[in-house]
This record gives C-alpha cells, structure tokens and sequence, in this order.
C-alpha cells in the first residue's frame, strides 16, 4: 500500500508554455562562497518532521539511511527554492508545483536518490534538470563539484539567481539540453537525472567515469517508470539494476 502511495503522490504536473531566454553564464570559480542560509535556519522543525517522515517509510520502499544525507536533508531550507504561494506545502512529502509545469521532487525520492548516488567529498556530480535547484543545493551538502542543467530557459535563469541569492554560486549552472550531458568531452563521479528518459542516455553513459554511478528514472512518458541504478565498471562495462516504480516528468529535448 506504501508503495502505492509513493507511485501517486510523484505524479506531476502538465507542462506549460515559457519564452526562451539567453543561456547561463558558469559561476566564477574566484567567487565560490559555501550557502548563506539564514542562521538558525528557518523551518527547521519542520525539516526534522520532514526526514523523520520518510524514515519511517518500510515495506516496498528503500530505507534513507545515510546520515550524510539525512544531515543535508535537515539542513537545505526547502521552502526557499519552492515559490511563495507553495511555501506552506515545502515540507510535506510529496512534488510540489515550482512553475512552467515542473516540479519540485518529494523530499523522500530525493534523499533516496542522492543515498543511491553515493557521493563523496571532491566527487564531481552532474544533476540532469535543474527545477528549483533543490536537489542541486542537497548535492553540494555532500561534495563542492556539483554541475547543473536545466532544459527550461526561463526556469534556469530564475534557479540560477536563487542560487546566487543563498550564496551557492559554487554549484555550476546551465541552461542546456541535458540529454546530451554537459559537454562532450566532460566526465563525472556521479550523475543523477531527474526527469524520465525513455532510455539511457548515451552521451550520459559516455560521460559517467569508470567506477561511477548514475541514477535516472527510465520509461514511458506519463507512465510508470522505474528508477535505475546504472554503474560503469573500472573497465566500462555498463550494469543496470531496477530499483522503485516511480513517476516524473518526461525528459525533454535529446533531438
Ligand atoms: N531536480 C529538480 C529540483 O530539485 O527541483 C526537480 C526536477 S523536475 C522533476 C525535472 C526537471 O527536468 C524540470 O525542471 C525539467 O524542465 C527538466 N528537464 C527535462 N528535460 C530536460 C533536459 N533534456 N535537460 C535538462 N533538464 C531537463
């Protein structure tokens, strides 16, 4: 029954429609500055209810255990990357509206993701679909190398001064079409996708270092998808373990 709870509560909402805007310039790595939240943080209540919600989780579900995880989900101010008229939602564990039909992703399916990434202090990580940046800010908890790309022009540039705004201009952010990665020639520790691809990406596989990890939603657009683990052995070889039944919006672009 948990599981099914989990299966409806991810599901998102329609897209609508957005003006293009000029791409994202990278953050000046001279004028990198760790986050600046407010001290004592807001909300933290509320967060502490929030971790504390889906540690109970049993069943069907994954088990959040990692305490790096659970430490930066305690400490990330949710409600700041979720606009004003959803703040009072931030915290309860379910997908909440951020605009341009996105969401941001319940609390629980981020921390599992991130516990599945495994990232380590110095480890370079990309997040595939950017959204509010929340995912993004709980990532560079874990290692100052986090790289994000956001498909949505408009989403970008209003994640990106956010991002700026909370003093985490160390996190690299750009407006891109994620399918394709980065850039050709990048490669990352870790890579976590956060909108569901009908397939592997392949310049994704190419750009997950030897010994790395990427976490992606795959299946069909609207349907059920099942969250993958895929890892690439030291010496390239690609395996995939299905994880969770879950539902995310479709990744776009790829050509
Ligand atoms: N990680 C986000 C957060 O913390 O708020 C939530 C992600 S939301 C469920 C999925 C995001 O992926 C959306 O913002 C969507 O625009 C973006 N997206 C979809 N296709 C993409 C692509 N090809 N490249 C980059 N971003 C993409």
């Amino acid at each position: 029954m948990r599981r099914l709870t989990h299966i409806i509560i991810l599901l998102l909402l329609p897209v609508s429609s957005f003006t293009v805007a000029g791409p994202l310039q990278k953050a000046d790595p001279a004028a990198i500055r760790r986050p600046s939240y407010p001290a004592p943080p807001e909300r933290q209540e509320e967060r502490d209810a929030m971790v504390h919600t889906f540690r109970q989780y049993s069943g069907a579900t994954i088990a959040v255990t990692d305490q790096g995880v659970i430490q930066a989900m305690r400490h990330v101010p949710r409600h700041l990357f979720v606009p004003a008229p959803e703040r009072a939602n931030a915290y309860r564990d379910a997908p909440v509206p951020i605009g341009f039909g996105q969401t941001i992703s319940q609390p629980y399916i981020v921390a599992l993701m991130t516990q599945l990434a495994d990232v380590r202090p110095g480890m370079k990580v990309l997040e595939v679909g950017t959204g509010s940046g929340y995912q993004a800010a709980i990532l560079y908890e874990l290692t100052d190398q986090v790289y994000t790309i956001e498909i949505i022009a408009p989403l970008a540039e209003r994640t990106h001064r956010l991002l700026e705004d909370l003093g985490l201009v160390g996190i690299q952010a750009k407006e891109g079409d994620g399918y394709y990665g980065w850039s050709p020639g990048a490669t990352f520790d870790r890579i976590l996708v956060t909108a569901a691809a009908e397939h592997i990406p392949s310049p994704l596989l190419r750009q997950l270092k030897p010994g790395g990890r990427m976490v992606i939603p795959v299946g069909p657009k609207w349907g059920n998808q099942e969250l993958l683990l895929v890892t690439k052995s030291a010496r390239g070889g690609i395996a995939t373990r299905a994880l969770l039944p879950v539902r995310f919006v479709p990744l776009t672009g790829g050509g």
